[in-house]
């Protein structure tokens, strides 16, 4: 979803506040069904900052015993977004102090902000590495005991029975 920061420009406000539903958005390894996001945007002498809150449901499977399940991922997000012209003032700065700047700050193209990618960016950051369908999960643990005695997995559970 983009925002037209031009059009927002053109009101008498400087801070605008969004309650809004992201459905677009795509990320390696899952599916986000749906976002629920809060935020405001803020025009400040030709910057345009960004400041909310994400609520995400992910579709992925648990690492363990490869059950899909839904996780729910939520945290902050930031993002200051600069003309064409103070932009590049901003990178050869960088340039001269040699030195990387943590700061989010991006290129305003075409007077818009892209909402969806800003947000996607910190989903990916916040995302559990390995997630689980519970903390017990022992599902990868059984598959490594089959794995061990040499027997295939579906004869184990006959063998079980036996005993
Ligand atoms: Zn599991």
């Amino acid at each position: 979803m983009k925002k037209n920061i031009d059009m927002l420009k053109k009101k008498r406000e400087t801070k605008f506040e969004f309650t809004e539903i992201l459905e677009d958005i795509q990320i390696d390894g899952g599916g986000i069904p749906k976002v629920d996001i809060d935020y405001s945007i803020e025009l400040v002498e030709g910057e345009v900052i960004i400041r909310g809150n994400y609520k995400a449901f992910i579709k992925t499977s648990c690492v363990r015993c490869l059950e899909e399940l839904e996780i729910e991922v939520s945290g902050e997000f930031f993002g200051d977004y600069k003309g064409t012209e103070d932009y590049n003032e901003y990178i050869e700065s960088l340039g001269k102090e040699a030195q990387v700047s943590d700061d989010m700050v991006e290129e305003l193209v075409d007077g818009e902000v892209d909402i969806s990618s800003l947000v996607r960016d910190y989903i990916i950051l916040d995302m559990p590495q390995f997630p689980a369908c519970e903390p017990e999960c022992d599902g990868l643990e059984e598959l490594e005991k089959y794995r061990d005695s040499g027997i295939d997995s579906r004869w184990q559970k006959l063998l079980d029975l036996k005993n």
